[in-house]
This record gives structure tokens, sequence and C-alpha cells, in this order.
């Protein structure tokens, strides 16, 4: 099923189980790093909201929610973590 999001998802994928279903939301969780995405749905309202924690997790950007990356993944090394690891 699409949902318009697909495009603009970021490779690190999350490995979401079985979705649970509530009257007004749907929840999937990652079994890798544990967030929670909640779609929830109320007469012709839906939208989408990421949980970690406890914590609602939010990334706006143009008006939409952006799916944060897994955590589980490695992240990249980029210059700022070689510098650290070169000063450790
Ligand atoms: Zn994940």
């Amino acid at each position: 099923m699409s949902n318009g999001l697909a495009q603009t998802a970021p490779a690190l994928r999350h490995a979401r189980g079985e979705p649970v279903r509530f009257v007004h939301k749907t929840e999937r969780q990652c079994c890798r790093c544990g967030l929670v995405k909640v779609t929830r749905h109320e007469g012709d309202e839906h939208w989408v909201e990421f949980w970690r924690d406890e914590e609602k997790v939010a990334q706006p950007h143009h008006g939409r929610v952006l799916t944060p990356p897994c955590a589980a993944f490695p992240i990249p090394p980029t210059e700022t973590t070689h510098a650290a690891k070169e000063a450790a």
C-alpha cells in the first residue's frame, strides 16, 4: 500500500511488525529500533505520528512528517564523528 511518502523515505528502512489496529489509529512498531509509526484517522482526517520511548518524534518538513531513520542501522561516518574519534 502506498501512502505517498515512499519516495521521500530514506534508505534506512524500518522493519515493521504486524499492524495493531485501534478504532481511530493503527500502530506499527519497528522490531529493530522500537520506533512506533501511528497512523491516525478520524473522519476524513488522516495523519501520521512517530513515537519512541513514550515521546513523540516529529520532523515536520514542508507540512508533512518525515519518517525518522531507523536507529538500528549504523550511521555512516561523517567528518564530525571521524574528528571526534581522532581526538579520543
Ligand atoms: Zn527501526
